[in-house]
């Protein structure tokens, strides 16, 4: 804080000291007019007379000089001490007041820091893209989100040279114009691959430091992505349930119709219903199990479970349609298997899918390998990363084999590498879908192998029962992709 010393000018000076002593030049002049004072004393009485007023007057003059100094500092908002008004003083109250009022703006300016300091901690806390612009679109502040997003030292620079999206750009020009704010949902291709929801507003008069546009960007992507996912599973599982209703349809009114006294028609008619119909319960039985699994995909099972009871129990499931295609059943297990942590319901599903389907797939008069074993050599995954060993079962068959571009996407919900021939053996595509979602609820990973004209082989890691609470621990919040 510093304070100023106070100048009077010497032109001030003179004239207040003259306006003062008017009162004596006058009286002087006065007498002198009438010849009652000589010249020579009417000189040296106005010469003293000013030399007295000038001692009232120079601390006055200094003092006013100080206030307006002060004053002067205190609108330019410069910290200053406040002047010593010693003469002033005796006249009013002036010099406490001037410190209370120099207090309270102090405690304004802090006040409205605190307010600044906060509303900048809560845009950049804000997990939305925050962006704002003036009229020409060009950028005047941004928050963190943005920033991390699309790069620092975004101000200055035109919107479009960071977003460059025709359906932003309109919106923000229609709310420029009609001043109503606007709501709009855009894709940002390459290198962001982002789905937007923007906001869009506008300052009814700009700030001061030129905002008038405020856009709020929000992340769709998952959301879109979910929302097409659904609308493809619902139309899927449509059409799945559509066509062997339809062939039921059909055959109905063919048994009341044309082949009503047909006897072997009617034989043959209801077995294919029967196959329909037995599709159908098949297919809304894997839907079912689908939407269990993913209803309960964020609760982590607890129970500890017996793989190789599970692995047993399941293959005598099997044996008729073993028998039906003289596929054997043959199990290499490690019989001092440790537990896993899990849903035994759900842990058998997946071992059924997997042996079914290799039954299904595998060539006739061969043989199913079924091989559990504890093992250190882990997957390149995230749940096994602090792991040391794990659960490892397998399910080789000796069919045609699937092709390498197939792989990845065998999973997805009714992907089928050839939907005729999965048709006939009576796949609906969701069998592996179901395999995932179960291990994802479970930190398992499935690994898939095949050589086309050889066979397949698909295994399965799952965490030991013992090895598995810490990680629950850690992979509690982590988000599930659904898929
Ligand atoms: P589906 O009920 O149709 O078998 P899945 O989800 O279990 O459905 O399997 C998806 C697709 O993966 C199948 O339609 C099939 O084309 C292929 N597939 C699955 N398992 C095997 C296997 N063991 N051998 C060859 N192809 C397989």
């Amino acid at each position: 804080m510093q304070q100023n010393k106070p100048v009077i000018p010497f032109s001030t000076l003179l004239k207040t000291i003259m306006v003062v002593s008017s009162p004596s030049l006058l009286v002087l002049s006065l007498f002198a007019i009438l010849g009652a004072l000589d010249f020579s004393y009417f000189v040296y009485g106005y010469i003293g007379t000013m030399m007295v007023s000038a001692v009232f007057v120079i601390p006055f003059l200094s003092n006013i000089s100080a206030l307006t100094h002060y004053v002067n500092d205190l609108a330019l908002d410069r910290r200053v001490r406040s002047p010593d008004l010693s003469f002033l003083s005796n006249v009013g109250e002036l010099s406490g007041a001037l410190n209370r009022l120099q207090q309270s703006w102090e405690n304004k300016r802090q006040e409205m820091e605190t307010v600044i300091t906060e509303r900048e901690i809560l845009v950049d806390t804000l997990p939305d893209i925050l962006i704002m612009t003036n009229d020409s679109k060009v950028i005047v502040r941004t928050n963190r989100a943005a920033r991390n997003i699309f790069g620092q030292n975004l101000a200055h620079r035109h919107l479009r040279d960071i977003i460059p999206n025709e359906t932003l750009m309109n919106a923000i020009s229609a709310v420029i114009d009609d001043l109503h704010g606007q709501e709009v949902e855009f894709h940002l291709g390459e290198p962001f691959m982002k789905d937007f929801q923007a906001i869009i507003e506008r300052f009814p008069i700009p700030s001061e430091g030129g905002i008038s546009i405020v856009i709020t960007l929000t992340d769709i992507t998952q959301q879109k992505r979910i929302q097409r996912m659904r609308a493809d599973f619902v139309a899927n599982a449509s059409h799945e349930i559509r066509t062997p209703l339809a062939s039921i349809i059909g055959f109905i009114e063919t048994l009341r119709g044309p082949a009503k006294d047909d006897a072997g028609a009617r034989d043959e008619f209801l077995k294919v219903m029967a196959d329909q119909a037995e599709r159908m319960s098949k297919l809304v039985n894997d839907l079912l199990s689908l939407s269990k699994v993913e209803m309960n995909v964020n609760a982590a099972p607890i129970s500890k479970v017996d793989l190789l009871r599970i692995i047993k129990s399941e293959k005598q499931h099997f044996e008729w349609a073993c028998k039906q295609k003289n596929v054997s059943i043959r199990l290499k297990l490690n019989e001092n298997l440790p537990a896993t942590k899990g849903d035994d319901e759900e842990l058998a599903q997946v071992v059924r899918n997997l042996i079914g389907n290799a039954i299904k797939y595998t060539n006739s008069d061969t043989e199913v390998i079924v091989t559990a074993k504890l093992t250190s050599s882990l997957p390149d995954d995230p749940s096994f990363r602090n792991l040391s060993r794990a659960i490892f079962f397998s399910i080789q068959d000796h069919g045609e084999g699937i092709s390498k571009e197939h792989i990845p996407r065998l999973t997805e919900r009714f992907y089928r590498v050839d939907t005729a021939r999965t048709r006939k053996v009576g796949g609906t595509g969701l069998g592996l879908a179901i395999v995932k979602h179960v291990l994802n609820r479970h930190h398992g990973v499935l690994t898939i192998e095949s050589e086309v004209g050889h066979g397949s082989t698909f295994g399965v890691y799952l965490p030991l029962y013992e090895d598995l609470v810490p990680q629950l621990i850690e992979k509690k919040d982590a988000p599930e992709m659904p898929q």
